[in-house]
Order: C-alpha cells, then sequence, then structure tokens
C-alpha cells in the first residue's frame, strides 16, 4: 500500500530507486518495515555524520520544538539557537571568517553565495570546475561540471565558466572578471578527486591578485568528514566564503554561507535585503546544527578518521578494485563499470550495507559512513564487499 501510493503520490527523480521501506533509523543503521537491519555506508550521502538519531540532537531538538518553532522571517527575530550555532560555527573557522548567513540547503547556500559574490566584486563572471555539484537549483546548476545534467535545462546563468579542478595551469582563466570561483575541497560527486596543497596555494594567490573571491563548498566534506573539521583545513589556505550544508543538521535540515563581516555587509544594503530567506536558520534546524558540532569536538570525531580511513583501505584489497581514492571517510571504490558497481551495490543491500554511486562517477563505488561507524563494523562491511566483488 504505501510502496504504491510511493510510486504513484511522490514524484519520482529516479527510474530505480533504493526503494527501502523505512521503519527506523539508529546509529549507523536503517531498519526497514520488514525487520531487516542495513549498515548505513553512505549516512544519507554524507548527511548523518553523527549517527542517524543521535540522542544529542535528538534531545536538543525536543528541547527546541518544546520553547518556540518559527517565529518571523530569517533575520529579524533575535533567536537564541541561531546566535549560539553561528557563534560556535565561526570558532571553527579561520578569524577573518565570523559571520553566517542561514539558509536550508546546500544548494541555497551556494546560491546566496553566488549573489554575494557578484554583489561584492560588481562582477559577474563566476568559474567552477569540471565534474563539479554544487546543487540543482538554476544557479547551482549552471556551476555544474557535467553537461548531461544540464543540458535539457538551458538556458542557465550566463557568465559561468569552468575549469579543470586541481590543474595549476587552467588557473590563468581566473582574471580581473573573475567574481568568484566556486569549488569543493575534494569534489565528491566526481568519485573523489583532492587537488594538490600546491594546486590550492596557487589557487589562493591567483584569487589574491585578480581580487576573486575564493568560495569553497564544504557541503559534503565538512563537519569532519575528511578528518579536520572542516576540508579546507588541509589544504593550508584560507578562503574568502566558505558553503556548508549536509552533515551540518546533524539530519535536519540546514545551510549556510560564512564570510568575514565586511563581504556580508553588502547584503543590507542596495537593495535592502540582499538575500532573504523565510525558514532560514530555523530554530529546531539550529538546535541540532549547535547540538552536532558539539558532539563532533566532544568526541574528537575527526580525530579517529584517519585510523577508519586506514582500516578500510587495508582491507578493500582486491584485483578487481581498480584504485581507492579517499579524504577521510569520503571514499571512492573505482570498480571500472557502472555495471560493476550495481552489482556490488545490489549484492550489499542484500546483505544489509548501504553503498551507492556518484553522480558524475558512476563507475566507482561510494562509501561515505557515518563518522561513528565502528571497527567490527567497518570488518564487517568490507567481508560483505570483498564478497560482493567475487561473485
Ligand atoms: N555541493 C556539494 C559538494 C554537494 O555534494 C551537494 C549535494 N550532494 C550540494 C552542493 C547540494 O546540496 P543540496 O542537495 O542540499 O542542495
Amino acid at each position: 500500500m504505501i510502496r504504491s501510493n510511493f510510486f504513484r503520490h511522490v514524484a519520482q527523480t529516479s527510474p530505480s530507486p533504493m526503494g527501502i521501506e523505512i521503519s527506523k533509523a539508529a546509529g549507523n543503521y536503517l531498519y526497514d518495515q520488514k525487520g531487516n537491519k542495513y549498515l548505513d555506508l553512505i549516512a544519507g550521502i554524507s548527511v548523518s555524520n553523527v549517527g542517524h538519531g543521535n540522542p544529542f540532537v535528538i534531545q536538543a531538538i525536543k528541547n527546541q520544538a518544546d520553547i518556540h518553532l518559527h517565529t518571523l522571517v530569517y533575520g529579524e527575530h533575535i533567536q537564541h539557537p541561531q546566535v549560539m550555532l553561528a557563534k560556535a560555527l565561526s570558532t571553527t573557522l579561520p578569524e577573518t571568517i565570523e559571520q553566517i548567513f542561514f539558509v536550508n540547503s546546500g544548494s541555497e547556500a551556494i546560491e546566496g553565495a553566488m549573489k554575494l559574490v557578484k554583489r561584492v566584486t560588481g562582477r559577474f563572471e563566476i568559474i567552477a570546475c569540471h565534474n563539479a555539484y554544487h546543487g540543482s537549483s538554476h544557479g547551482a546548476l549552471s556551476l555544474n561540471g557535467d553537461e548531461y545534467f544540464k543540458r535539457n535545462f538551458r538556458p542557465l546563468l550566463p557568465g559561468i565558466r569552468q575549469i579543470k579542478f586541481g590543474v595549476i595551469a587552467d588557473l590563468s582563466l581566473i582574471t580581473e572578471k573573475t567574481a568568484g570561483i566556486f569549488i569543493e575541497t575534494v569534489q565528491g560527486e566526481a568519485g573523489v578527486r583532492c587537488g594538490s596543497v600546491d594546486y590550492f596555494y596557487a589557487l589562493r594567490h591567483r584569487c589574491s591578485e585578480t581580487g576573486t573571491l575564493l568560495v569553497m563548498d564544504e557541503i559534503q566534506t565538512g563537519f569532519g568528514r575528511t578528518g579536520t573539521f572542516w576540508g579546507f583545513e588541509q589544504t593550508g589556505i584560507i578562503p574568502d566564503v566558505v558553503v556548508m550544508a549536509k552533515g551540518m543538521g546533524g539530519g535536519m535540515p540546514i545551510g549556510a554561507f560564512a564570510a568575514s563581516s565586511n563581504l556580508m555587509a553588502s547584503l543590507t544594503k542596495d537593495p535592502v535585503l540582499g538575500h532573504i530567506s523565510t525558514f532560514g536558520g530555523h530554530p529546531v534546524s539550529c538546535a541540532a546544527s549547535l547540538a552536532t558540532l558539539n558532539f563532533i569536538r566532544e568526541n574528537n570525531l575527526p580525530e579517529g578518521i584517519a585510523a577508519k580511513e586506514k582500516q578500510f583501505k587495508q582491507l578493500l584489497q582486491h584485483p578487481k578494485i581498480l584504485e581507492i581514492r579517499s579524504a577521510g571517510l569520503l571514499m571512492a571504490l573505482e570498480l571500472g563499470s557502472f555495471d560493476a558497481v550495481l552489482k556490488v551495490i545490489d549484492y550489499c543491500l542484500k546483505q544489509g550495507v548501504i553503498t551507492d554511486w556518484f553522480l558524475h562517477c558512476n563507475t566507482a563505488l561510494r562509501i561515505a559512513p557515518p563518522l561513528t561507524i565502528q571497527e567490527s563494523e567497518i570488518e564487517m562491511a568490507c567481508r560483505v564487499i570483498l564478497r560482493a566483488l567475487e561473485k
């Protein structure tokens, strides 16, 4: 009944949805209506960093729900969870980045940041990378680096140029005409592609030289996933704008872009209310996000990531695994074909392990579990994946 109504009444985005009928989610596991238990190796696409239904997050949600929900559009009332979250976030960021503009999702945060770089610089050209993924709304889609996802939605935003991620020579395309460059710290949907420290230094230098704002998309890499609170900490550079969402809410919808108060001030004049949102920084989402941030810090989650990444890599030795690309617990197992990836996903699902592929790289298997995954669970997951590869 529910299943047929799902297909009949819930608008579909995929010809073959995973279709598990969720009855419960707790810790590192999802449970279905038939009583099956699944170890979640993708964390709702890098969302459930602190585990599903984290008790601290749930308690924060319940407490805030008792106090107040929405009161007025973003930015008018002083709401405690919002202020406390903004303050806490600013302590995770470089000193120069002390203001947070709250929205509801990753795409929305990208949209806000796109407007910010245009407003601040008075320029309209924006650069993004080939194979980038920044979201699905019109502006964010314009930055998308894969033509297949864009071509039937044109015309998109004008003035967008694409460069190759990680290629220093391409940085010369950033000029005095460029308002901003949007770049993932680690390209997620491209199948986990990392840039070198030299690349990020050259990028920072070129942006400063041309007055271009450097916007780092931490939507998938933030909140501890790569082994530091923010992925860019490992590049040694300081961006002008940081965009966040996904893991930020501990399972609740929230996004934000962060920048200096100097840059942000441009959104308050000419026009006033330069960027607005009804629900941005919803108090319950902010309370959940603050609990998430505190949980990550108090439990030193980022510190344990390197050992977990290493354990996965040591156990996942198999001739059919052509390469493992990883940035902490954001990992891609290169299997060489979509068919091979689908077979592994299918087998793993039947064995109670949830994996996935990547939007711009369907030849690789996605592994991005909750950061709370335990040694014994990694062992079990790897055993199942290796068995799948034997089939
Ligand atoms: N940027 C990156 C790097 C992402 O991975 C995603 C989502 N996969 C987005 C932006 C868009 O976020 P949302 O789906 O919340 O709009």
